[in-house]
């Protein structure tokens, strides 16, 4: 289910440069998803390369790791920063990197929404599972989500609204700036997902 942007949308779009976090984990399925909605994307290599960036998903992987990752590029200071200015989209584990606090001992995380999140908290990677969710903007058409060692949202604070669930649980969130999934929304070929994130940039 691949979507067009509208014609007006696109003509924004085309100006726009969206940041991938490209330090580990899944972020060429994000290029795909941004490409299908011509959508210029980058790969985030160095902070530097922040600055003209107009928002940025940080992508599934390995929160630990990626955070490593992010400690040893210097890019601590500067994600927090650009999270105050601008957008930031992130998957699994992008999401538990920008929660407030995670339930394990990452001895950090970005704090850019307030949510808390329970790593790994569907099972293990042989639990991992895909399953039709309800999205409150399209209600009609389920989106396929895949769920891998996923996190469970623990906390969402005032101002955190939920846009879907699995079960009891927000697996997709947003606080009106940054848009957080507990899923893969990258995987498949249905970007609306992406294409909400693009409605949130201002
Ligand atoms: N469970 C992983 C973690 O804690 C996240 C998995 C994912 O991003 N698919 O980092």
């Amino acid at each position: 289910m691949r979507f067009q942007l509208t014609r007006e949308c696109r003509r924004e779009a085309g100006k726009l440069i969206i940041g991938i976090l490209a330090l580990q984990g899944g972020f060429h399925l994000h290029q795909l998803s941004l490409e299908s909605l011509q959508i210029k994307s980058e790969l985030i290599r160095y902070p530097k390369q922040l600055d003209h960036c107009d928002a940025l998903i940080i992508p599934g992987g390995e929160s630990t790791t990626l955070m490593k990752q992010i400690m040893k590029n210097n890019f601590f200071d500067s994600l927090i920063e650009f999270a105050n200015k601008k957008s930031i989209m992130g998957t699994c584990a992008g999401m538990i990197i920008s929660s407030c606090r995670s339930s394990d001992k990452l001895n950090r995380s970005l704090s850019v929404i307030d949510i808390e999140v329970d790593r790994n908290s569907w099972g293990r990677q042989v639990h991992s599972f895909e399953a039709e969710i309800i999205v409150n903007f399209d209600i009609d058409n389920p989106f396929n989500a895949t769920f891998i060692r996923a996190p469970k949202v623990s906390r969402m604070g005032h101002g955190v609204e939920s846009f879907a669930e699995y079960g009891d649980s927000a697996v997709l969130l947003s606080d009106g700036r940054h848009l957080m999934a507990s899923f893969h929304p990258e995987i498949g070929d249905d970007n609306r997902i992406h294409k909400l994130f693009m409605g949130m940039i201002k």
